[in-house]
């Protein structure tokens, strides 16, 4: 038996890694005819020789990301633009806390830096505070790309955000003319009518992808358990112990100390007031 990860899945072959040069197109056993099996996914295979194998297990998923499906992301960049588009604060928590949610690690990463430095810089100053990892880039200039270059190696790490900021810019600039997966698959894709972009891994090392996700949108909250938001918020959630009842949303109830550490500097009023925000729509969802 030998394990791998899927690279790609393609006309119901499955295309898997398993550390030499070439992937394994695999087939899946009848058992596991309705499994879901995604990008990013590690599986035990059978090989059958000429690079060919089957599917026998599907090993347990750490985490995964709806749209693109893909499982096992070790960490996801969020790529904002400093300028054009403009970052949308809300926009960025809604993604850090759609990660928390899913149980991924999240770094920021501001691209388009030389077009505006000081507010790619006050963005990294929150969001620090908030205790997140910040970057500040430029696809264009070069600057800051082997500090994010150095955050790859040895894990699988998923691309997001908004189209216009700098994604594919990056993309090309990190992996340069690196990339063995897409290779090692374009003969197949070359027979197939269309070539979809979504959900392919990029291989640079045995051991180290990249992702893009085109499609990828923040959780739909308002489904949420109002009492589950505040623990997508690592910068709020320590405050939140001393609060009069126990069943506190830190609103408009008396005694929360949620609030007072707003009222005193500790929690910064902005990602005080996506939580509100995020509360006040599940709340009219429910109406
Ligand atoms: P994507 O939609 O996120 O993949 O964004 P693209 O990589 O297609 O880039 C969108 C536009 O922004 C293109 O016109 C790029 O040339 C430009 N761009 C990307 N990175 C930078 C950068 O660091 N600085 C500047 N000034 N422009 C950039
Ligand atoms: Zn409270």
């Amino acid at each position: 038996m030998t394990k791998g990860r899927v690279i790609k899945n393609y006309n119901g072959y499955y295309y898997v890694d398993v550390g030499r040069e070439n992937l394994v197109e695999c087939r899946r056993r009848g058992k596991l005819l309705k499994a879901k099996i995604l990008v990013g996914d590690e599986l035990e295979i059978t090989e059958l020789g000429q690079d060919k194998g089957v599917i026998e297990a599907l090993l347990p998923r750490r985490n995964q990301i709806r749209r693109p499906a893909v499982a096992n992301i070790d960490q996801l960049l969020v790529i904002m633009a400093a300028q054009s588009p403009d970052p949308n604060r809300f926009l960025v928590d809604k993604m850090l806390m759609t990660c928390e949610y899913g149980g991924i690690h999240p770094t920021l990463c501001f691209n388009k830096c030389d077009l505006d430095r000081d507010t790619a810089e006050a963005y990294k100053a929150f969001y620090e505070r908030c205790g997140y990892d910040v970057y500040l880039v430029s696809a264009k200039t070069g600057e800051g790309l082997d500090t994010l270059r150095a955050l790859l190696p040895h894990r699988m790490t998923a691309f997001a955000g908004p189209s216009g900021v700098g994604k594919s810019s990056l993309l090309s600039q990190l992996l340069g003319r690196k990339d063995l997966s897409v290779g090692a698959v374009s003969e197949k894709i070359k027979r197939g009518r269309h070539t979809t972009r979504h959900s392919e891994i990029m291989r640079l090392d045995s051991d180290t992808y990249v992702v893009d996700t085109p499609g990828f949108s923040a959780l739909d909250f308002e489904h949420l358990d109002p009492r589950e938001v505040l623990r997508l918020f690592p910068d709020m959630l320590p405050y939140s112990g001393g609060c009069k009842f126990s069943s506190c949303l830190h609103l408009s109830e008396p005694e929360c100390t949620v609030k007072q550490a707003v009222a005193d500097g500790h929690i910064q009023a902005e990602r005080y007031d996506t939580y509100c925000k995020i509360l006040t729509s599940i709340a009219e969802r429910k109406r």
